[in-house]
This record gives structure tokens, C-alpha cells and sequence, in this order.
């Protein structure tokens, strides 16, 4: 490129190059495209929309690399559409900045997980939203709670930490009849072991920190929809916000993808291993996990999930304190100390304020996520940490 025949400064080279590698590569993975600025050949072809149906507009709207996840998340899903977001929070958030105005009413589970909790105590409250928590098991009788003023419904399934199950298909009719969006934070099912859509839910997020990353090492999140009316509230809710995510963390969300079967098989298998064996110990009062019988709501799980994740929780026997609890964690060495959950390493967290379960049962949870080692390598740590205490 040149404005006229005389050769450009070299400085001006820097910004205007002429080098062109070789077109028509092709490999197995998708490329990363990053980009603020988007070209157009002419000032006519200037987009100005954010939905970039037919063109691209800016890096805020999206780049190839973080539209084709958005697109395999939503093939996976059978969704209409998925948006990425920064992170699970920012999904959940994002999806009430959509639907949310001064004076609505929305409901949530107790069960729900933690820092949505705060959102709605925090920053939602402050702008005039009121948010009231219902009992994970309470099914259709949700009617009971909805209000003229009702503008979303949320279900968590199984809930965080303490793992109640929830009948998502019976919430989700009675809010269809009400006219009232049902989103559901499907993160334990990787949007692949509970169809969000299948089950008449309008709205699935998903943390894709947890099992498409699969590697502790990115925060992203995924909002799907199941239709065009969806689309349109949630993309200018985005779109206005700013939610930007880097093509580099989508394309390690790519790769994650492509091993997520696997894992999955591989996790489900080792969980179900150590949960089992952590039920047969004499310390343990309850295990928390949604294939064990005893799970609360156990028979949604079996009628509506196609697998089990890495992630369940233990409540100990009335003689552990949180004390106890915390000396127990200290003496694992394979299992790490960590938030978040998903990835190849086994981890463990306990929640000493938990209020929701009665009977103190919150200072003796401990809740373990599951990772890729030996599943008996894991159960001998269990054991002497049990044992040495
Ligand atoms: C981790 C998690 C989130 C938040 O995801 P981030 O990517 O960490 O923001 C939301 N919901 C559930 C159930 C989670 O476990």
C-alpha cells in the first residue's frame, strides 16, 4: 500500500504493511481473532448493530473466535442463541439487568449459589429489586410465591454446596402459564446432563469456568436462549453493559470442549467412587450427592439428569465442629483447598457460616470436588486424614 509511487517511511510501513503470508490454512482448531477495530471496505458497508448478523461491527460485539463458542455452546444446548460473558457471576447478573426494572419481584432458590445470593442482597436491593428465596423442593407450588410484579423465576439444579434437587419441568409450567421467564444457572450439568430447553426453561447459564474450561485456568460464561423474543432482551442488555470476553480464554474453552465427554465419563465414574466409599465411613452422617438415594429430591435427578458430576458434599456425625472440620482438611494432601470446581484437581471447601441446614449442619459440611486422579489414590488420602486425626 502506498498513497503515492514514493515508498512510504518506514514508520508508516510498521502500521501498513505489505507482508501477506500464505492464505488457505486450514487445522483442527480455531483461530484466535483478536480485535478492537473492525474493517469495512467501504464507508457504505459501516454495520450498526450489535447483533453483527450479517457483518461484524466492533471486538465488543464479538470476534470469530468467541462466536464460534458461542455457537457450539448453543448447539450443544440446543439453544436458540448463547451469548459469552466474563464468567458465571457476570452471566447471572446480566440476565437480571435484562429483565430487572425499579419495584420487580423475582425468586430465587435458598439453595442458590453464593456470591447470586449477594448480587440480589447487594447491588439488585440497591436499584429496587426485591428478591425472595424459596425452598429448592417446592415444585409447582412456586404459584403461590409469583406476584403481579414477578419478572423472573431462578432455578439452581442441584442447588451449590448443599445439593437439592429441583422439579425444573413443574416450575417451569407454572411460570409458562404466568407468563413469567424461568432461567436455570445449569452449571453441575456442563449444559450437557439436564436439557435446560428440553424441560421448558427460557434461560440456561452456565459457568464455563467449570467443566468447558475443565482446567482451572479461565473465568467465562455462557447465557443461552431459547428463543428470538429472549435474544432480544438479553443482546442489548450486553451489549449496553459492556461484557467483553478475550478470544484467547475462548479458545481454551475450544480445547476444553473438545475433551468434555471424556472428562465428564471419567469424573462421574471417580466421584461415584469416593462418594460411595465416604458413605461407608463411620464419621460421615449424610452424603450430598445427586445419584445416592438419600440425596434430597434423588428421583428428579434419576428422571430428568442423564449423569452425575465431580462435585458432592459430606455432613459429618454431630461430634465434628467446624474446628474438627478444618483440622480434617488440613491433614488431606491430595485434595487441595480451593474455590471452584470442575477442573483435574481434586479439591475441598467447607462452609463453617452455612446457615441453611438445620441442626448445625452447616459447620460439619464438607464439600469435595472430584478430580482426574486415581480414585483410590483419593480415598487412601481420606483415609489417613480421617485416621491421623
Ligand atoms: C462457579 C459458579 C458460578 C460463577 O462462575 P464464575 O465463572 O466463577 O463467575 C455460578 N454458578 C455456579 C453454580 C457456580 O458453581
Amino acid at each position: 500500500m502506498s498513497t503515492s509511487d514514493k515508498p512510504l517511511n518506514w514508520r508508516t510501513r510498521l502500521i501498513h504493511s505489505n507482508a501477506k503470508p500464505l492464505p488457505g490454512f486450514q487445522s483442527l482448531v480455531t483461530g484466535v481473532e483478536r480485535g478492537s477495530t473492525v474493517l469495512f471496505q467501504r464507508f457504505a458497508d459501516v454495520a450498526d448493530d450489535w447483533k453483527q448478523k450479517t457483518r461484524y461491527r466492533y471486538g465488543q460485539y464479538g470476534t470469530p473466535t468467541t462466536l464460534e463458542l458461542g455457537l457450539r455452546i448453543a448447539e450443544l444446548e440446543g439453544a436458540h442463541h448463547t451469548f459469552i460473558v466474563p464468567g458465571g457471576l457476570s452471566a447471572i447478573s446480566v440476565v437480571y439487568l435484562a429483565y430487572c426494572r425499579t419495584g420487580a419481584h423475582v425468586l430465587l432458590p435458598r439453595s442458590a449459589y453464593g456470591p447470586h445470593t449477594e448480587l440480589v442482597q447487594g447491588l439488585l436491593a440497591r436499584f429496587g429489586v426485591t428478591a425472595e428465596h424459596y425452598d429448592p423442593a417446592i415444585g409447582a407450588g412456586i404459584e403461590g410465591l409469583i406476584r403481579p410484579e414477578t419478572v423472573l423465576v431462578w432455578c439452581e439444579c442441584p442447588g451449590s454446596v448443599t445439593m437439592e434437587l429441583q422439579d425444573v419441568p413443574a416450575i417451569a409450567s407454572v411460570c409458562r402459564s404466568r407468563g413469567v421467564p424461568v432461567a436455570i444457572d445449569n452449571t453441575y450439568a456442563a449444559g450437557v446432563m439436564f436439557d435446560a430447553f428440553g424441560h421448558g426453561v427460557d434461560i440456561s447459564i452456565q459457568a464455563l469456568t467449570k467443566y468447558v474450561g475443565g482446567h482451572s485456568d479461565l473465568l467465562l460464561g455462557s447465557v443461552s436462549v431459547a428463543s428470538e423474543a429472549h435474544y432480544e432482551r438479553i443482546g442489548p442488555a450486553l451489549a449496553q453493559l459492556g461484557l467483553v470476553v478475550s478470544p484467547d480464554d475462548c479458545s481454551l474453552a475450544l480445547r476444553g470442549l473438545m475433551t468434555l465427554g471424556v472428562r465428564l465419563e471419567r469424573l462421574e465414574r471417580s466421584t461415584l467412587a469416593v462418594a460411595g466409599w465416604l458413605k461407608g465411613r463411620p464419621e460421615v452422617a449424610e452424603v450430598r450427592h445427586p445419584a445416592f438415594e438419600d440425596c434430597p429430591g434423588h428421583a428428579l435427578w434419576k428422571r430428568d439428569f442423564t449423569g452425575s458430576a465431580s462435585i458432592f458434599s459430606v455432613i459429618l456425625r454431630e461430634d465434628w465442629n467446624a474446628a474438627r472440620v478444618a483440622a480434617f482438611i488440613d491433614r488431606l494432601r491430595l485434595f487441595r483447598i480451593g474455590f471452584s470446581w470442575g477442573g483435574v484437581t481434586s479439591l475441598v471447601m467447607a462452609y463453617p457460616g452455612l446457615k441453611r441446614l438445620d441442626r448445625g449442619r452447616g459447620s460439619r459440611l464438607v464439600r469435595f470436588n472430584i478430580g482426574l486422579e486415581e480414585p483410590q489414590d483419593l480415598i487412601e488420602d481420606l483415609r489417613q486424614a480421617f485416621e491421623s486425626g
